[in-house]
């Protein structure tokens, strides 16, 4: 989709490098307050080769962090507002089931921690043991000591849907311009704006976004600067329902890694309901974690992991009820994650030794598609205001998150 016309001017107030979800978010939020904005996408819009790829998301709010049970509460009368725009459901709320072994502590957190974190923060929830989770979510061969929490208010996010809404709003918009197959491959930064290369043309602008996704680095680095992260390959597998009727919520699994497991990043399995616009007749369930992590993007292969497919197999075939334990279709998506503790979101201005760092705003890494309209709230009043309402003091340019950029020899 190249909407760019030749009256159009390639002076804009901010460039948003990324089109995909976060991309697209931030131009609603800046069109909406009549920012003259240009989004370039390497790819086509609606591609599947980043973060967004896929369909379905999980809306939670357990945390074991308040700040971030906090974040997604704050996230919800901004998907209001985007799903006043379209009659497609954005979310369907089946509500978060979070069970496992309640001594876990893995990179989603703790399940007590969670359960305090929800109590603090005023949220409903209800505790679970082993037999109530069986009764009453269909797993089954549960081991005794395993506990769980149910919270209402998780949806399983129609994603797609979500990034067809923004397109569609930003494509109609006056203030946003949409270029795709427009990889950025310079940046320039000439004092008073920035001159963006792509092989569509250059283009200026007085501030940037970057929502490059798992991509960052590419992008970051034409600003000499780039962050510590790891990539993964996730796959995801669809089962059949063969239980009519059956319904499972949003869950997570939280187990200790086995010794026979091979994985270096755990157990845990996660899942959705099925839905009408992902495989209708048909649930998703994957592997929250790979067998090996990639050390960049270029790397990545549409193929999935046999071994982290097979281990996802097994847990359904031992402890799901109402389903083909061999999956039918099969998935890849590429995450990056940030190196530090608890893989979470990076958010804020570029680092301060870029020049003009205040002019740049950026978010990658991590599970953000619960916080997708949010985001783009946060980052058009970063670009706009300088600063937000909303606390993203954890996820800002604290100086372990960057390692200055080296040139290759
Ligand atoms: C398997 C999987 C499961 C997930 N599950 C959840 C979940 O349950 N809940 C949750 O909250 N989140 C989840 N996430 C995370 C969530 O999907 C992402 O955080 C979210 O989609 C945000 O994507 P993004 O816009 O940052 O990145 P992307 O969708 O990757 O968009 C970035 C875009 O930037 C473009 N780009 C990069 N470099 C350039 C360049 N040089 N020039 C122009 N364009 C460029 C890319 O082509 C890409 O289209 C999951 C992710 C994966 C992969």
């Amino acid at each position: 989709m190249s909407v760019l016309t030749p009256q159009s001017s390639s002076h804009f107030d901010v460039i948003i490098i990324g089109g995909g979800s976060l991309g697209q978010a931030t131009a609603w939020q800046l069109g909406k307050r009549k920012v003259r904005t240009l989004v370039l996408e390497q790819f086509t819009f609606l591609n599947q080769l980043g973060s967004s790829g896929g369909v379905s998301r999980q809306f939670r709010i357990p945390y074991p962090e308040e700040y971030m049970v906090k974040l997604v509460k704050q996230s919800v009368p901004l998907w209001e507002e985007l799903q006043a725009l379209t009659p497609v459901p954005l979310q369907d709320k089946v509500g978060t089931l979070w069970f496992g072994d309640p001594t876990v502590h893995s990179t989603e957190g703790n399940i007590g921690e969670a359960e305090k974190a929800l109590e603090n923060q005023g949220v409903p929830f209800t505790t679970l043991d082993a037999g109530e989770i069986e009764k009453q979510y269909h797993f089954r061969n549960l081991p005794e000591t395993y506990t769980g929490l149910f919270q209402p208010d998780g949806a399983s996010i129609n994603l797609r849907a979500t990034l067809e809404t923004l397109l569609q709003w930003n494509t109609l918009s006056s203030f946003v311009t949409l270029l795709d197959n427009a990889p950025v491959t310079t940046i320039v930064d000439n004092k008073t704006h920035f001159e963006v290369t792509t092989p569509q043309g250059n283009f200026t602008a007085d501030k940037l976004v970057l929502t490059p996704g798992p991509f960052a680095n590419s992008v970051f680095n034409l600003l000499n600067f780039q962050i510590n992260a790891t990539y993964w390959n996730m796959a995801s597998a669809y089962f059949k329902v063969t239980q009519p009727g059956i319904q499972y919520p949003t869950w997570f699994v939280f187990q200790n890694p086995v010794d026979d497991h091979g994985s270096v990043n755990g157990n845990q399995f996660y899942g959705f309901p099925e839905v009408s616009w992902n495989y209708p007749g048909y649930v998703r369930v994957a592997s929250d974690f790979v067998m090996a992590d990639l050390s960049s993007p270029e790397q990545r292969t549409f193929v999935p992991n046999p071994k982290e497919l097979g281990y996802t197999a097994q847990w359904v075939a031992d402890h799901m009820t109402g389903l083909e334990p061999v999956p039918s279709f099969t998935s890849t998506c590429l995450v990056s994650l940030s190196t530090i503790k608890n893989k979470e979101l990076l958010l804020g201005f570029a680092p301060e030794y870029v020049p003009n760092h205040h002019r740049i705003t950026f978010c990658t890494t991590g599970w953000v598609g619960k916080f997708v309209p949010l985001m783009g709230r946060i980052l058009s009043d970063l670009t706009v205001d300088g600063h937000t309402p909303y606390d993203i003091s954890h996820f800002g340019a604290r100086p372990n998150f960057f390692s200055a950029f080296t040139a290759a020899k």
